[in-house]
């Protein structure tokens, strides 16, 4: 599981800045209508038919991401998600992304090779054109930022201040799994630590492990949602955790809520490893984060349109702002919502 120490090295100083970008961008094509100009000027130019959206993220070796476990290919992937989940959470289409990053000597250039190959294969997946971007040197460690663009007709886009009382709130996928998978994950980083000639079973974690390392922006549901005919009033991509989206509606909105506990999809395997680690699922749900998957709220005059679609479940629906947020238990209580979630979440962050 950690890197292999005997692979090819070839220093970045040995291509120098223009090589080195020549080198990692040389494979990627661009297929947008709206890329006029992508890599090699001074700025890329895009004339985009509708509005534009843009979303950035820095990501931060040792505090977003940890290589011991965390293949660069998965990063690179993993990168670019997280940015395009934050464009279909304004119901927009991803467009094009640029690429920054600043590595330290510790990277040869087969390590950022990896790092793009995750980066192409996701532009590729999602359509999206890697169009620019910046490339340094860092003292210490990795730091990649992707900036993601879009575009949609200005009534289509959707923030998260529409929620009125009385819509729908929705959850695309299952909660959870993306951090029972890091829970896995960073027990068996301690086992190896002890024993690294320890090989660790994971096939019966496959699929919270994937959901931590290969996480996927749903660009499905916002396409879904269209062929559906159903415009949500409100949308917030889930990187956080259940509760801190739920309020961020709920603020933005000014409306209250109330979220049903027993209505919070759940994998089973996500059930099964909270079991085993003697954590709530609940708690998990609602505080965990990474699950890039959306919250929205739509009219309840769209609910049979919706209605029965496996890939949705309606988890509670909006109230007015006086009656505030809350989680409504197994047992009938009602909790206020938090960002933390409604019990005092574990120590690890
Ligand atoms: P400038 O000095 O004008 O900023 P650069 O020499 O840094 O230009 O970059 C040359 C071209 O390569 C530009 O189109 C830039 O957007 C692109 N580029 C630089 N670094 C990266 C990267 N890490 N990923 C993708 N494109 C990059
Ligand atoms: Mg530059």
């Amino acid at each position: 599981m950690l890197a292999d120490k005997h692979q090819e090295r070839t220093s970045l100083e040995q291509l120098g800045e223009f090589g080195l970008i020549d080198h990692l961008t040389q494979k990627f094509p661009t297929a947008q209508e709206s890329t006029l100009k992508g890599i090699g000027d001074d700025a890329a130019v895009i004339n985009h038919k509708n509005q534009t959206v843009i979303s950035t993220d820095l990501l931060i070796e040792g505090v977003h991401f940890d290589l011991s476990y965390m293949p660069l290919k998965h990063l690179g992937y993993k990168a670019v998600m997280v940015n395009l989940s934050d464009i279909y959470a304004m119901n927009a289409l991803a467009t094009q992304i640029t690429v920054s990053i600043a590595a330290s000597n510790r990277f040869p250039l087969e390590a950022l090779e990896e790092l793009y190959e995750g980066i192409a294969l996701a532009c590729k997946k999602y359509g999206v054109d890697l169009i620019g971007g910046d490339t340094t040197s860092s003292t210490k460690g990795l730091l990649i930022s992707i900036t993601a663009l879009g575009e949609h007709l200005e009534e289509e886009i959707t923030y998260r201040s529409g929620a009125q009382p009385n819509d729908l709130l929705m959850v695309s996928g299952d909660l959870g799994a993306a951090y029972m998978g890091l829970q896995v994950l960073e027990r068996e980083k301690e086992v190896f630590k002890v024993n690294p000639n320890n090989q660790p079973d994971l096939e019966p974690y496959s699929y919270i492990v994937e959901r931590q390392l290969k996480p996927e922006a749903r660009k499905d549901i916002v396409e879904l949602l269209k062929q559906l005919e159903v415009r949500p009033t409100a949308m917030i991509d889930i990187s956080d955790g259940l509760s801190s989206e739920v309020l961020h509606l709920c603020k933005q909105s000014k409306v209250g809520c109330n979220l049903y506990e027993d209505k919070i999809p759940l994998d089973p395997t996500v059930i099964s490893a909270t079991e085993e680690f003697k954590i709530d699922s609940t708690t998990v749900a609602l505080s965990g984060g990474e699950d890039y998957e959306l919250l929205f709220t739509i009219g309840q005059k769209d609910f049979d349109k919706i209605k029965g679609n496996p890939n949705l479940t309606v988890i509670g629906h909006m109230t007015d702002a006086s009656e505030g947020a809350h989680l409504i238990t197994r047992s009938a209580t009602k909790i206020p919502l938090t960002a933390q979630g409604w019990s005092s979440f574990s120590e690890s962050e």
